[in-house]
Formats: structure tokens, sequence, C-alpha cells
């Protein structure tokens, strides 16, 4: 599929609708486009890549390519969805697998013996009959423990697809009845310890709050939802890699008559009095009803707006005290040969704790855990024949977590924490020759995820702890003006494609009710595709 990146494309539809420009263009601003253009809106997006994608976007080394970011692909109901309000289906332009196995669970142990293996599966029996044999009573404990998450997440579902001002909307949702369900209070790690008597099936139920860049054991129960979405809705590969759904969005943007700018940084928005008028790109104010916020959003909050207009929990010294996500250290990995791995291997550490500890407070590990994907295994499209493009993450710690008063300095550490990741390519993940094998590569540190806009380097956005959440996260509309928007894994519900893309669908509704035009949610579903929509019986398709 090829997606026209020219920087200004100009569409043939004529659009007598208010004007909006979205600034970024990652999955949060296209998907929020494609609603709004379908509206009638007048829609362009600014970025500042030379691509689409944000943190979704395609990376290429010489003859292989990768996705930069997201490789676990969950809920694509939610982006079906809006491919469907906007007359439209997500397999009109990408092709989707789903994993069976999931991923491979690798869980180190302080006990001196080998990792204990896990290959996760939907066939909730044949999942139970592994964590049995881990530990007599986890089986049982399993299906117990999806069918709870099966009601919070039914529960929690009004929540994930409301904008939450203030304690008024969650008392509308009747979220105060069910907290004593949801037990936000609690942290998912001692969640499971009502279900679970071995580490490792706690560990399998609970690593997915690195998802958001969180420590299981501080990271709230409500996120058991994560391992329930999986179990439940499966791990799903687009055929490209995740990339292909942002690239999928920007075609259909284009089909729906938004423009795209590419290469083109918004410097800063423009305001009269507490309305934003505009943004300026490339010294030049451009005029606009609204604006949308994509990117990073406390990076934006410091970097766009003046501090002045801000309201008093955006100011900088607010922003400087709030808690943000991990950040990440990245090898992208063209690799001679096939690699014997499955699609996903996610290793944990034999202190785990301590890795999770040194994340925090701003260390490095010696034994950190970390994740490789190998989606050569499923997806020719990636690497020349015969060949892989392997993706390898390390959680780190942010930029703002620094231990003796001073953050990691990246450039002394990354050439280590390189050859070191290279070994335990080989001695975790039985790659043999690993380094001899690499003959193209790209490396991110987090200050390169810094240089992207990114606040501190946290990839995951601003932390989720439970003050963090909800209406204490910058908000659909932001707080203190009328016509300024945000989208994306900064505002509410958080970091992830499925609630990226439930973001969107709110901010859409609210400001096409702004402009006092139809959202494309409000219509009858033009089309969907039905091999990813979920089983009926959850009512998770209420409200759609
Ligand atoms: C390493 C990593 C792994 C992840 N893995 C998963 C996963 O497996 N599954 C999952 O669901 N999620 C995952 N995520 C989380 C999340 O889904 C992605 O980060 C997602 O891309 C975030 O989308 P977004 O729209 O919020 O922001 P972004 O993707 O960051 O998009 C924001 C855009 O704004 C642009 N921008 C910034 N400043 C400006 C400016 N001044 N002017 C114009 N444009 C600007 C940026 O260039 C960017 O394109 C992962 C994230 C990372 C980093």
């Amino acid at each position: 599929m090829h997606v026209n990146q020219t920087r200004a494309q100009q569409h043939p539809i004529s659009k007598p609708g208010k004007s909006v420009a979205i600034v970024g263009a990652g999955p949060g601003g296209l998907s929020v486009a494609m609603l709004l253009a379908a509206a009638g809106l007048d829609v362009t997006i600014f970025e500042s890549q030379p691509v689409i994608g944000g943190r979704t976007r395609r990376l290429e080394a010489g003859p292989y390519s990768f996705d930069c970011g997201p490789t676990f692909f969950m809920m694509p109901y939610v982006l079906e969805e809006i491919f469907g309000a906007v007359g439209m289906a997500t397999s009109d332009f990408v092709e989707m697998k789903r994993l069976d196995p999931m991923y491979r669970l690798l869980i180190g142990n302080d006990r001196g013996t080998a990792p204990t293996q896990i290959d996760t599966t939907g066939d909730l029996d044949k999942m139970a009959a592994q964590l049995e044999r881990v530990q007599p009573g986890d089986g049982a404990a399993f299906l117990r423990f999806i069918a709870d998450n099966r009601k919070k997440l039914s529960l929690m579902e009004p929540i994930l697809r409301s904008p939450i001002r203030g304690l008024s909307d969650l008392m509308n949702l009747d979220a105060l009845k069910v907290a004593p369900v949801l037990r936000p209070w609690e942290s998912i790690y001692t969640h499971l310890t009502r279900y679970f008597k071995s580490e490792e099936s706690r560990l399998a139920m609970s690593f997915q709050s690195k998802y958001l860049g969180m420590s299981p054991f501080e990271c709230p129960s409500l996120f058991s939802i994560l391992p329930f979405i999986e179990y439940e809705y499966g791990v799903w590969h687009p055929i490209g890699g995740c990339n292909a759904l942002t690239a999928a969005m920007a075609e259909a943007c284009t089909r729906l008559g938004a423009r795209v700018e590419t290469a083109s940084p918004v410097q800063r928005i423009v305001f009269d009095g507490k309305r934003a008028s505009g943004v300026v790109v490339q010294g030049e104010t451009r005029k606009f009803d609204h604006v949308v916020i994509n990117a990073d959003a406390t990076w934006a909050l410091k970097n766009l707006i003046p501090e002045s207009l801000r309201t008093r929990e955006h100011k900088d010294a607010a922003l400087d005290a709030k808690r943000y996500s991990c950040s990440t250290f990245m090898l992208y990995l063209g690799m001679e040969g096939e690699v014997d791995l499955p699609h996903h291997t996610i290793y944990t550490s034999t202190k785990y704790r301590q890795n999770l500890a040194d994340i925090g407070e701003g260390r490095l590990s010696e034994d950190a855990s970390f994740y490789v994907c190998n989606p050569s295994r499923t997806d020719p499209t990636l690497a020349p024949k015969g060949d892989s493009a392997l993706y390898v993450l390390v959680p780190t710690a942010n930029l703002q977590a620094a231990a003796d008063g001073a953050p990691i300095d990246w450039k002394k550490s990354a050439p280590q924490l390189r050859a070191e990741t290279l070994a335990r390519l080989e001695s975790v993940m039985g790659i043999r020759d690993a380094a001899k094998r690499v003959k193209a590569e790209i490396m991110f540190t987090p200050d390169d995820w810094r240089a992207q806009n990114i606040n501190h380097g946290a990839t995951f956005n601003l932390a989720h702890n439970i003050t963090q959440m909800l209406h204490w996260r910058p908000q659909h509309r932001l707080q203190g003006f009328d016509n300024l928007w945000t989208v994306g894994g900064g505002t509410h519900p958080g970091s992830g494609l499925p609630v990226i893309f439930l973001a969107s669908e709110i901010t859409s509704r609210l400001l096409c009710a702004e402009c006092g035009v139809k959202s494309p949610l409000d219509a009858p579903l033009a089309r969907r595709g039905d091999s990813t929509l979920p089983r009926e019986r959850d009512g998770v398709l209420a409200g759609v």
C-alpha cells in the first residue's frame, strides 16, 4: 500500500465545516482525524517527523524493516469501529494474524535453575493446564481470574469510553459503586496473590503492567484487565507490523479529505485570550477554529502553550512533580539467517524486584528483563528471504529518574548495554552467534526518545497511578481552554493502542458536538470486518 506523504496534500473534497489543526500524526492524531474529517470538518495534520506514525511508525535499516514501538496489537475491534464509522474496514488496508501461542514467557528465578517456560495461548483450558503444572491449584485460579476480569472489563467499559472531567462524571457512570470490585487502590501484584500461589503464575498475569511502563507492585489492580484482554481477544500481528495500521489510517485520512503535512513541526500554538487561534509552523501562523494535540501531552503543554495561560495543574513545576512511565533501550537488528524464537519472547529477570527498583530509581541492572520480537517468523515482508528482523526492548529508567542525583549517561552506557544485550540474546534466548550475524542495526536510548519530543524519554507517557488517571490526566478538552483538545496516550484512558483509539472516539464526539455536526460514531456502523469482533456474550459491544 502506498501512502502519499507529500508536505501539503490538496484534496478534491470541499470542506465547508470548521477548521481543525492536529499536532502530530501518531495513532491518536490519525484516528481522530479520520473521525473529524468524516464528520465534514476541515482537518490538517502537522507532523514534525518526515514520516507519519509517531511511536507507531516504520523504521528501516537497509532491507530490514521494524516497528518503532508497538508490536502487540490488541482489541482490534476498537480500530474496526473507527474504520467502520467512516465507511471503511481495517481489512481494506491490512491483513491481520492472530498469534497462537501469543508469546513465550521465560521466567527467571533466584534458585539457580533454568527459567520457567510458558507458551501462552488463548485456549483457556490448555493455558490452565500449563499453570496447573507450574503449581497445583493455579490452573483453576486462572479460569476464575478470567471469569472475574470478564465482569471487571464490562464494569470498566463505560469509564474507558467516556470523558471524565471530574467526580460528577464518575458518579454519573456509577463508578463509585463499582469501585469495590475494581479496587483501584490495590496493586495488581497484591490483587493476584488472592488467586495464584506461585510467583511464576503471578508474574505471568502481571508483567503486562510494563505495557504501561509501570511496575506490577505499583500499577493499580484495575489493569488486571490487560492479561484478560490478551487471553479473551487475542494478540494480533498486522502484516507489515503495527506501523501498517498507522499507514492505513493516513491513507484513510487522505481519502476522507484531511491534509497530512509531514516534516512540519508545530513551533507553538497561538492564542487569542484563552482561545487557541492557530499554530505556528515554519515561522508561519496558520489560523484554525480548533487545535488538537497528539504530541506527547506533557511535552506539548510545556513547549507549545505559554505557561501563563495554563491552569495550576499544568504549570511547569506541577508537570515536573508528576510521575512518568519507564523508558526503553531499543535494538532493531537485521540478522543473517532465521532465528529460532517465537514471534514474541519475554524474559523476566532472576532479580525481578531489584530490576524494577533500578528502573524506578535510575540505575542499570545486571540481569535486566527484556523482550524480543521475531516477527519474520510470522511475516515474510520484513526481511530478505531467509533473514530476520529482530526487535529487542530493554525497559530502563526514564530521564527523570536520577540515582545519585544524575540520570544515566547514555553516551557512556549505550555501547556497553548494546554489547551485553547481544550477548544475552545468545545466553538467554539461545540465538547462536547473535553479534556476528547483525547485518544492519538501529539503536535508541532514552535520549533518542526525548529528542522525539517525548517528555523525560518516558515512552509510555505519564505513569498510570490512580492520581494521574481519569480526570487527573490532561483532559480531552484541555483544562482551561474552550477549543484546545488532546488525543493519544497522554489523556484518559491512557497509553496503548486500543485505549488511544478510545480516546480519539471520545475527543471526536466532544469536538463534533462543539461544532454542531453529527459524529460518524453516532451513525449505524457502515461496514465492519467480522474476524476480530468480540464475542457477543461479553457485552463489550455495548455502546458501539
Ligand atoms: C517501545 C514502545 C513499545 C510499545 N509497545 C506497544 C504495544 O506493543 N502495544 C500497544 O498497544 N502500545 C504500545 N506502545 C504504546 C503506544 O501504543 C505507542 O507509543 C503509540 O504510538 C502512542 O501513540 P500517540 O498517538 O499517543 O503518540 P505518538 O505515537 O508519539 O504520536 C505523536 C506524534 O506527534 C508528533 N509530534 C511531536 N511534537 C510535534 C510537534 N511539535 N509538531 C508536530 N508533530 C509533533 C510526533 O512526531 C509523533 O508522530 C509502545 C510504545 C513504545 C514507545
